[in-house]
């Protein structure tokens, strides 16, 4: 048996967390390689070690001193050395690092060094190879990740250590220079070492007890989901509930690997497991989880007759199109259309976008609302369980909340519904109290 554990920041924030981290590692011998991402935080208001290497590359890219911050950095290393008691001295990759940063190396260089570190620590500590992410994680002249090669190489490099730790969030570009994942990317690196080693199973290990049914920053103490599909937990991810990142699933998704996130300061805890497939489902609760993000808005063509129109929204597409602008949702009625998308990308263009639909369309009038937040309702069991959009319907109005739009997906498994963003969290916790009964 393989298994591939991922720790995030907060499990390896200090000392007492390795400490955590490592009694985990050595209860079972089939923990054998090992994804570290770099210090997060201790308390609430401290900062990522991540966070503090993006402030220390926007110093350096000023031709500022960075003694300062580079200081608080090293020191967050530095003490978690001292307090496990290993002898171990990081000076000479401090000196490399900070002379990198004053000559202006990458801003993805800069935030790597995080789990660089923490991985050359974590893996004195175990006593295990310590295996660069640089050597085995490939990019692509694009920027994608270039799974072949990756793959490839990971399997070899792998098969001469039984046991390894491998930093998460980074990999390299062909021209030789450090690129990373998008924030919290180290859970990506865990998915593709898991598909690499062939792993019997990915465990992620955070500070939640797995992957709740809401964002415990918006629902009080929400139940733990026990079991998800990958389909759900996509959905889920994509929406907004940041417990493992969202591309996380693809590499292990089709060797059926399944992945447990797991709570670091409750080993104890079962956590939830993420599988491809499963018939079953808790008829009680039925719906799986909600998840929401901030941040859309709609724009909405109205315009007599416009079904008959060949081509109506291909125009209207093409216009986004050109301007390498994605949508989230289509929703359409009779006489108009409406295209949700991201406000951030149509900021300082809104202008340009509607001229040009007006050219292309020739609308009877064309608006842009802002301040949505969109919620998701999945579950596998939605499906089956009739009455399940009502009871989602119902427990808004009761709220007294006003639905801006409603998107069913065709695969029947997720409701998306649009709100104002005062509404957002008003709105998930009718939701959950609709469907989990205490
Ligand atoms: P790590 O540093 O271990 O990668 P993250 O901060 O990336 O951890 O993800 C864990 C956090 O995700 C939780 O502390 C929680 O605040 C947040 N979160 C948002 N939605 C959910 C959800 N549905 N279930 C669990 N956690 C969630
Ligand atoms: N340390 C990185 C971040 O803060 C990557 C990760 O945590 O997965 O985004
Ligand atoms: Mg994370």
């Amino acid at each position: 048996m393989v298994k591939v554990v991922k720790f995030g920041g907060s499990s390896l924030a200090d000392a007492d967390q390795f400490r955590k981290v490592i009694k985990i590692i050595k209860a079972e011998n089939d923990r054998k390689y090992v994804i570290p991402s770099a210090p997060g935080k201790r308390f609430s208001d401290d900062v990522k070690v991540t966070d503090l290497l993006y402030r220390c590359y926007e110093v350096a890219s000023k031709g500022e001193d960075i003694t300062e911050v580079f200081s608080q950095i090293k020191d967050r290393f530095n003490t978690i050395i001292k307090e496990l008691g290993i002898e171990l001295s990081l000076e000479e990759e401090f000196n490399k690092i900070h002379s990198a940063m004053v000559h202006k190396a990458g801003r993805d260089y800069a935030a790597s060094r995080g789990e660089y570190l923490n991985g050359i620590i974590l893996a004195k500590a175990l006593g295990y190879k310590f295996i660069n992410a640089s050597n085995v994680i490939f990019f692509n002249e694009d920027g994608t990740l270039d799974f072949e090669k990756t793959n490839n190489v990971l399997s070899e490099v792998l098969k001469e250590h039984e046991y390894a730790v491998i930093p998460g969030f980074y990999g390299v570009m062909p021209n030789d220079t450090i690129k990373t994942f998008s924030r919290g990317g180290s859970d990506i690196t865990g998915s593709i070492i898991a598909r690499a080693v062939e792993a019997d199973l990915y465990e992620n290990w955070t500070d939640v007890n797995g992957f709740l049914m809401a964002d415990p920053r918006v629902v009080e103490n929400p139940y733990t989901i026990s079991k998800v599909t990958y389909k759900e937990l996509r959905e889920l991810s994509y929406m907004g509930a940041t417990v493992l990142h969202e591309e996380a699933i693809f590499p292990v998704r089709t060797a059926g690997i399944p992945i447990n996130i797991r709570n670091t300061n409750h080993p104890e805890q079962a956590g939830t497991m993420i599988v491809a497939s499963s018939d079953s489902y808790d008829h009680e609760r039925v719906i799986t989880g909600i998840a929401g993000k901030h941040g859309f808005s709609v724009i909405t063509i109205e315009k007599d007759m416009m079904n008959s129109e060949y081509g109506f929204g291909r125009r209207v597409l093409e216009v986004l199109e050109k301007k390498n602008i994605s949508f989230e949702h289509l929703p359409s009625g009779i006489d108009t259309m409406s295209v949700v998308l991201a406000t951030e990308a149509i900021e300082g263009r809104r202008e340009d976008i509607i001229e040009k639909l007006n050219d292309s369309v020739k609308p009877d009038s064309i608006s842009i609302e802002d301040n949505i937040a969109l919620i998701a309702v999945v579950g596998r069991g939605m499906k089956n369980a009739k009455g399940t959009a009502a009871r989602v319907f119902k427990s808004i109005a009761e709220a007294d909340v006003n639905v801006r739009m409603i998107d069913q997906g065709s695969c029947e498994y997720n409701i998306i519904i649009g709100v104002s963003e005062p509404d957002f969290k008003k709105t998930m916790n009718a939701i959950y109290k609709e469907f989990v009964v205490e």
